[in-house]
């Protein structure tokens, strides 16, 4: 097969336009081309009067070896790639050795825990958090009645962070192996829309992502899994070799009891703050990293699609529109969009007490009044928090406890349209943007509960967007604070052999961990230390 690239076509092109475009492109006559499939389908709207689906597809020919002859210095035709999954290792038959153990059950645990099931190792996966229709009811909790459960919300239980979410499933790690692919293989096979597999930036949405983790852990279960909810790592069982070297032998749970393992994934996601601290306590080797911090942005949908699409706004081909924006401000900080969910809503992502933050999330059909994405500032351990590798966190913490404050000490969020944010007058009332986090959002000044040079950097880039996307500095836009977890403050440092690196035995991974941003690129994580537990099990 070939694989042709960057195939254009019009929108509302008949399917019968597609074989005819195919051979125009690879200069065939009709009896040369066998078939084609879809691969992916974007679009391209730079041209709002001219909007065009960009397509990828493989192509089977009569004479493939000529074709890719003549195209041979043509990136858009290719071979057609082997994206299938391979195993790299498996359990010997009948093994009943020491089970490993995935902590956490986010999308790296996930997909650890299930490739470590399906290589036959029967792993126990722990989270402090509850089974996901159990978390569905306390994460309603809070938006509803501002009731608070600290290991049970939209950060911790089954599913993970990723659960309550747009369900956004691109990245943009090297991915040589095609593992992204087998993740969104198995999520279809959960129940997952098919057109994840050829959208270019395909999504599933909160309702559909609560079922498919049911349906993944059915599946692990049936492979000889097994998972323990509410059950928090509290601490390490080390033993030092007689190299001096520090092994793992066990993990202590929240009841005081010891799981003995010699193999832990710590898939614990950016909001394990107790488990940070104690890793650091007991030495495991980490360092502070770079993330971003701002707010949430919300414009009505509609705004959106007219400024992207024109008169083709609405169109079912195009959805509901998407925005990416960056700008490099005066004061040497950058301002961008991030974690942009078309038609959804903006939602109380706390997981502490007395602390306020933001993200967002859609449904599959990204129905919704508003548009809403993360602004925000890229931040960096040297310049803005090196007193050391926690200091992150204390650095989240101090602006979610201002949050808290500002919103009036309830859980609801401090919000300020964006034409009082640059006035700089704290707002009394908000405009016709009605804002969407529940349980409320409470009118003032967002001045109190961010940094000066993010306030600075806002007021810069906010006419310089509304260039670019009319309306995006409306004076009605709403803005409700504070978006503090955009990754993780920390990286936990990992070997080649993806194992701590003072630490045999614990294998750090996914966002938590510092190596992965998003659902997609911490599930291909996942997979790809399952791997390394697989063979260092077999290897012995
Ligand atoms: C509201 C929201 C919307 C998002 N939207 C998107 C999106 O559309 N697309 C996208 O790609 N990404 C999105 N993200 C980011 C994405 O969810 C994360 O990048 C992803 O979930 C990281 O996966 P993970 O498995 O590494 O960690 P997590 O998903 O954070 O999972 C970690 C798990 O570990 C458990 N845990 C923590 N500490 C312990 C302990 N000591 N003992 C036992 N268990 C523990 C937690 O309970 C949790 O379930 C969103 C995040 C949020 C919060």
């Amino acid at each position: 097969m070939i694989r042709l690239s960057g195939l254009k076509l019009p929108l509302d092109h008949a399917p019968e336009a597609m074989a005819p475009a195919i051979c125009a492109r690879l200069g065939l006559e009709a009896d040369e081309l066998r078939g084609h499939s879809l691969v992916r389908r974007g679009n391209d709207a730079r041209r709002r009067s001219a909007i065009q689906l960009v397509y990828t597809m493989d192509v089977d020919v009569t004479d493939e070896a000529s074709v890719l002859a003549r195209f041979a210095q043509d990136h858009d035709v290719r071979p057609t790639p082997d994206t299938g999954y391979r195993f790299v290792t498996h359990a010997p038959d009948g093994w009943r050795g020491r089970r490993p153990v995935v902590i956490g059950a986010g999308p790296c645990g996930l997909f650890a825990g299930l490739v470590l099931a399906q290589m036959g190792f029967r792993p126990i996966i722990l989270d402090r958090g509850k089974v996901v229709r159990e978390r569905t009811k306390d994460t309603w909790g809070l938006w509803r009645r501002a009731e608070l459960n600290p290991d049970s919300n939209v950060q911790f239980g089954e599913g993970g962070a990723g659960t309550f979410s747009d369900g956004k499933l691109y990245c943009r790690v090297k991915d040589p192996r095609f593992l992204g692919r087998k993740v969104l293989e198995e999520f279809v096979a959960a129940g997952a829309p098919e057109d994840i597999l050829w959208e270019a930036h395909p999504h599933i949405g909160t309702f559909r992502l609560v079922s498919m983790v049911e349906a993944m852990r059915r599946q692990i279960e049936a492979l000889g899994g097994e998972y323990r909810w509410q059950t928090r790592v509290d601490d390490l069982v080390l033993e030092r070799s007689g190299d001096g070297a520090r092994r793992l032998r066990g993990l202590v749970l929240q009841d005081g009891s010891v799981l003995e393992t010699g193999q832990a994934i710590l898939a614990i996601g950016h909001s394990a703050r107790p488990t940070f601290a104690m890793l650091h306590r007991q030495g495991v080797e980490m360092q502070a990293k770079p993330f971003s911090i701002g707010v949430r942005i919300e414009h009505p949908q509609g705004w959106i699609d007219r400024a992207r699409y024109g008169n083709c706004a609405g169109h079912p081909d195009l959805g509901a529109a998407a925005y990416s924006l960056a700008h490099h401000c005066g004061n040497g900080r950058t301002v961008y969009s991030f974690c942009m969910c078309p038609g959804g809503r903006v939602v109380a992502a706390t997981s502490e007490e007395g602390r306020v933050v933001t993200n967002g999330m859609s449904q599959y059909s990204r129905a919704e009044f508003n548009a809403n994405s993360g602004l925000v500032v890229g931040i960096e351990p040297e310049r803005d928090y090196p007193e050391g590798p926690l200091a992150g966190i204390d650095f989240q913490r101090h602006w979610e406890s201002l949050a808290f404050v500002a919103g009036g000490s309830s859980y609801w969020a401090p919000g300020q349209t964006v034409g009082d944010f640059l006035a700089d007058r704290p707002s009394r009332a908000l405009g016709s943007v009605e804002p969407s986090y529940k349980p409320g959002v409470t009118p003032t000044d967002l001045s109190q509960c961010l940094p000066p040079f993010v306030i600075e950097a806002f007021r810069e880039a906010l006419p310089v967007f509304g260039r670019q996307i009319a309306n995006y500095d409306h004076p009605d836009a709403v803005m409700t604070g504070v978006e503090t977890r955009t990754s993780s403050p920390l990286r936990i440092t990992r070997g080649r052999d993806f194992q701590s690196i003072n630490v045999t035995g614990l294998y750090p991974a996914g966002e938590g961990a510092g190596y992965a941003g998003g659902i997609l690129s911490a599930a291909i994580d996942g997979i790809k230390v399952a791997e390394a537990v697989g063979q260092a099990i077999v290897s012995g």
